[in-house]
C-alpha cells in the first residue's frame, strides 16, 4: 500500500473529492485509513490538513504527478476504520460533503493533552532502604530520610504528593533514583466525566413480560441472529430494566453497548441506575463535555476500560473495539434527527453500524414514531410490548374540555371550570398539579385590535412575542424592541396579544389561588443548566403546588405526588402546516397525561381544546396508541407522505430574494425534467416535485427560503435526485445561496 486517497480539510464543494497522494517510506509504519495527514495542495503546495479515506497499491494517476504526504498532523485525532465507512454512509444517504461527514463520525474533534500523572515507584528490598536511610540520617538529609520512609511503607507514591504534602524536593527524588532506591513513572489518565458512587443495585427479578423480551434477544442471538427490535411500552413498564438486562448479556460476552437518549433527556436518573448496575465501566458523551473529557472517553473506550456509553446521536460515533448493541430510548424524540448538513437521523446511521458490527438494535418508546412503527408493522424491527406499570399506579382518568362551550357559557378565563375545580381540590388535599402550555413567552403575538396590522420581526417573517417588562421578542434572531404604545400602522390605542403564555397562567394562578406556591418551567425560567434541576427539585420536594410550563415538563423525571395534569390549549401545536402536527400532538398529550398518577395516589388528567373532535386528541385522552396509528396511516398513506413514501426537502437560501427564487426554480425545473432518468424509466409517477415554494417562515436573518419537495416510493430515488442537484450546483454560478438536502425532515420548513 503505497497511495492514499484523501480528502482535504476545507469545506469547499468542489474540493470535495479524493486527491491520490504518495506515501513516503517513514510515514508508511504510522499512517492508515482515517489518519490526519499533511499535504502540498495545488500549484503552490500550500500545506493543507487531510483525512486518509483509502489506501491502495496503485493510482489511477500519473504516478509522476502524484506528490508526497508531507507528514502527519500534530494533535490530531486518527478516525477509525468503520467510522471512515460510516461516514460514506452519511454522505451518500443525507447528502453534504465528505468533509462535513468525516467532521460528524469524530466524536473528539482534536486531541487534547492527556492528564500526565507521575508515580515514584519502589525499586529495592527493605534491608537496602533501611542502609539508605541510615545514611541519610547521618548526613542529615530530612528530606531523603522522609521519602526512604514513606517507601518503606509502600510501593508506588503519587509524585505530586511527595514535592506537595511530604515537602520533598525534585532532586531528592532524583538523587535517589540515581542511587537506584526507586524510579519515577507517568502513568496516563483518563479524565473520568462521571463522578458517582457505584452501589450495587438490588436486582430486580424481571416480569415475565420484560424477562419474555430478554428471552426472545437471547434466542435471536444464539440462533445467529442479530435483531432489529422496538419495544413499545408505556412509560414506567420497565423498559430501561429490560435494557439493562441485555446490556448485562453484552458486557458478559466482553462486547460493549451504546445506550442512545435524546439530548434534552434527564440523563441524571438514567445514569445514576446504570452506574448502580455497571459502576464506572459506564460513561457518558455529551455536549457538555469539554474536548478533553470527549476524547478521553473515546480513548477509554478504544483501550477498554469502559463497557457502556450513554448519551446523545453523537455517542453512536464512541469508537468501541467490538460492539455488540446499541439501544435507543426514546425512539421518537426529533432531536435524534440532525438539524445541520448531513442532517442524519440517529435511526438510519445505528441500523447501519448495527449492520456493520454485526449486532443488534432495540429501540424503545412509549410512543413511538409513526416511522419506527409503520417499520415494525411491516415486519423490519421485532415489535414487543409492555402494557403495565410496574410500580402500580394506574392510568389516569381523562376528561375532555370543549373550550369553545366553556367560551358560550361565558368563561372567559384560560381554565375550564372543571379545571378550575380540579386545582382548587388538589390545593385543598395538598397534592401537586402540572400545567402544560405548548408555548412560550408571555401572551403570543401582538397585533392591532384597529387595524389588525401584526408585530414584526425585520429580519425574519414571523411575529414578535410579548415577554415580561413590555418587551417584545422575535424567538429567531433574539431581536428585541420595546412594545409600542399606539399601532405603527394606523395610530390606534387598542393593541394587544392574543394567545395566553406561561407567564400569564403563572399570574392568572396567583390572582386565583393567593398564597399558592407556582413555579414557572419555560425557555426564559431555565436559561442556565442548574435553573432546571433547581425547578425540578423544589417542585418534587413538594416545595410549590403547582407547576407551570412549556414541553420541557413533560418528559422525564416522576413527581409521586402529582395527581393532576391539565392540558391549557391541546390544539395550539395542531395548528401548524407540517404533517407530523398530529403526531406531535398526540405524542405530547400522552406524555403530559401520563405525567399524573405516579405515585400511590390515582391520577387524573384535563384537556382543554378547541377541536375536541380532533383525532389526535381522542386517542390521547383514550391513550389509545394503535388507533392513533392506523387513522395517522390512512392519512399519511392517502397524501403520500413518509413513512409510506420517502421525501426530500430541497432547501434554498440567500439573502438576494430573487436569486434565491430563481435557484429554486432551477432546481425543481431540473428534477421534473430529469425524471425519467432519476427513476430509471421505473415509473415516472413513482416521484412527484412539489414547488418550489417559500419556506412556511420565508425569511430567517434576512436570509430568504425556499423549499422544493420531492416525494418517492423508493429512497434510493431520492439519492439519485439529490446526487443529480449536486451535480449541477458544481458548475452553478453561486453568489451568497445555500442549498442543503433534508431527507424525511422531521421538521417541515
Ligand atoms: P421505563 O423505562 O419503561 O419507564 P423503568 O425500567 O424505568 O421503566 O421502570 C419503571 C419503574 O419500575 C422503576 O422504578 C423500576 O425500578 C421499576 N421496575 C422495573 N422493572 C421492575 C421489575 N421487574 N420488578 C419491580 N420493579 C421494576
Ligand atoms: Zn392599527
Ligand atoms: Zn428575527
Amino acid at each position: 500500500m503505497i497511495y492514499a486517497d484523501v480528502i482535504i480539510d476545507i469545506s469547499l464543494d468542489k474540493l470535495d473529492r479524493p486527491f491520490s497522494y504518495r506515501i513516503p517510506e517513514n510515514l508508511l509504519e504510522k499512517v492508515d485509513v482515517g489518519t490526519r495527514v499533511l499535504v502540498p495542495f495545488g500549484k503552490g503546495n500550500t500545506i493543507k490538513k487531510a483525512y486518509i479515506i483509502a489506501l491502495s497499491e496503485n493510482t489511477a494517476y500519473d504516478p509522476e504527478k502524484v506528490k508526497d504526504i508531507a507528514g502527519i498532523a500534530k494533535d490530531a485525532v486518527t478516525i477509525e476504520e468503520k467510522q471512515v465507512e460510516l461516514a460514506a454512509f452519511i454522505r451518500k444517504s443525507f447528502g453534504g460533503t465528505m468533509n462535513q461527514a468525516l467532521k460528524v463520525v469524530l466524536p473528539a474533534k482534536a486531541s487534547v493533552k492527556k492528564l500526565e500523572f507521575r508515580e515514584v515507584v519502589r525499586l529495592m528490598g527493605r534491608e537496602e532502604l533501611l542502609a539508605l536511610k541510615g545514611e541519610a540520617l547521618r548526613k542529615h538529609q530530612n528530606a531523603k530520610v522522609k521519602l526512604l520512609e514513606e517507601l518503606l511503607l509502600q510501593e508506588t507514591i503519587p509524585y505530586e504528593w511527595i514535592t506537595g504534602k511530604l515537602g520533598v524536593s525534585s532532586s531528592s527524588i532524583a538523587s535517589l533514583a540515581k542511587a537506584g532506591a526507586l524510579k519515577v513513572e507517568s502513568v496516563t489518565r483518563y479524565r473520568n466525566p462521571v463522578h458517582m458512587d457505584s452501589r450495587e443495585e438490588e436486582r430486580k427479578s424481571l416480569s415475565p413480560d420484560q424477562q419474555a423480551i430478554v428471552d426472545a434477544v437471547r434466542e435471536d442471538e444464539k440462533n445467529g441472529i442479530k435483531g432489529r427490535y422496538l419495544i413499545h411500552g408505556i412509560t414506567g413498564s420497565g423498559k430501561t430494566e429490560v435494557y439493562m438486562a441485555l446490556i448485562e448479556d453484552v458486557v458478559k460476552k466482553g462486547k460493549q453497548a451504546i445506550f442512545l437518549i435524546p439530548e434534552i433527556a434527564l440523563t441524571y436518573q438514567t445514569l445514576v441506575r446504570f452506574f448502580r448496575r455497571f459502576g464506572n465501566r459506564v460513561s457518558v458523551m455529551n455536549s457538555t463535555l469539554s474536548p478533553g473529557e470527549k476524547y478521553d472517553q473515546c480513548m477509554r473506550a478504544k483501550n477498554g476500560e469502559i463497557d457502556i456509553v450513554i448519551g446523545p446521536r453523537s455517542a453512536l460515533f464512541v469508537p468501541f473495539p467490538d460492539l455488540g448493541m446499541i439501544i435507543m430510548d426514546e425512539e421518537h424524540e426529533t432531536s435524534y434527527k440532525s438539524e445541520s448538513t448531513p442532517k442524519y437521523h440517529a435511526r438510519i446511521v445505528a441500523e447501519k453500524l448495527a449492520d456493520m458490527s454485526d449486532c443488534a438494535f432495540v429501540m424503545g418508546s412509549a410512543t413511538p414514531s409513526v416511522d419506527a412503527y409503520y417499520n415494525a408493522q411491516q415486519g423490519h424491527y421485532r415489535m414487543f410490548k409492555l402494557k403495565e406499570r410496574l410500580t402500580g399506579g394506574a392510568l389516569p382518568m381523562v376528561s375532555v374540555v370543549d373550550l369553545r362551550r366553556e367560551l358560550k357559557e361565558g368563561n372567559r378565563s384560560i381554565f375550564s371550570g372543571k379545571l378550575k375545580e380540579l386545582l382548587r381540590d388538589r390545593i385543598d388535599r395538598g397534592e401537586q398539579s402540572i400545567l402544560f402550555l405548548n408555548r412560550r413567552g408571555y401572551s403570543g403575538f401582538i397585533s392591532c385590535r384597529e387595524c389588525g396590522k401584526v408585530m414584526k420581526c425585520p429580519h425574519c417573517d414571523v411575529s414578535l412575542s410579548e415577554h415580561y417588562g413590555g418587551k417584545l421578542v422575535c424567538h429567531y434572531c433574539g431581536y428585541e424592541t420595546t412594545r409600542p404604545e399606539v399601532c405603527p400602522e394606523c395610530g390606534s390605542k387598542y393593541i394587544a396579544g392574543f394567545k395566553a403564555g406561561t407567564e400569564q397562567i403563572e399570574e392568572s394562578l396567583n390572582r386565583l389561588f393567593p398564597g399558592v406556591k407556582v413555579l414557572r418551567m419555560d425557555a426564559d425560567t431555565t436559561k442556565t443548566k442548574d435553573s432546571y434541576e433547581k425547578i425540578l427539585s423544589t417542585f418534587s420536594n413538594g416545595e410549590a403546588q403547582i407547576l407551570v410550563g412549556t414541553q420541557m415538563i413533560v418528559k422525564g423525571h416522576d413527581f409521586p405526588k402529582v395527581t393532576l395534569v391539565g392540558v391549557l390549549a391541546a390544539d395550539l401545536s395542531l395548528g401548524s402546516t407540517d404533517f407530523h402536527a398530529a403526531e406531535r400532538t398526540f405524542q405530547l398529550l400522552v406524555q403530559a397525561v401520563g405525567r399524573a398518577g405516579r405515585g400511590e395516589l390515582p391520577g387524573e388528567a384535563v384537556i382543554q381544546t378547541y377541536q375536541p373532535e380532533h383525532y389526535a386528541i381522542g386517542f390521547a385522552a383514550a391513550q389509545d396508541y394503535e388507533g392513533f396509528f392506523e387513522e395517522e396511516k390512512a392519512y399519511r398513506s392517502l397524501l403520500g407522505y413518509p413513512p409510506l413514501a420517502h421525501m426530500l426537502a430541497v432547501q434554498i437560501f440567500g439573502p438576494d430574494r430573487e436569486r434565491a427564487e430563481k435557484l429554486a426554480e432551477n432546481i425543481g425545473g431540473g428534477i421534473r425534467k430529469n425524471a425519467p432518468d432519476i427513476t430509471e424509466g421505473a415509473d415516472v409517477s413513482g416521484m412527484a416535485v412539489i414547488g418550489p415554494a417559500p419556506a412556511s417562515i420565508g425569511r430567517i436573518k434576512d436570509m430568504y427560503r425556499f423549499v422544493v419537495y420531492i416525494k418517492a416510493e423508493r429512497y434510493d430515488i431520492l439519492v439519485k435526485a439529490k446526487d443529480l442537484i449536486e451535480e449541477r450546483l458544481k458548475s452553478a454560478r453561486l453568489k451568497n445561496e445555500i442549498v442543503q438536502f433534508d431527507f424525511d425532515p422531521v421538521n417541515m420548513l
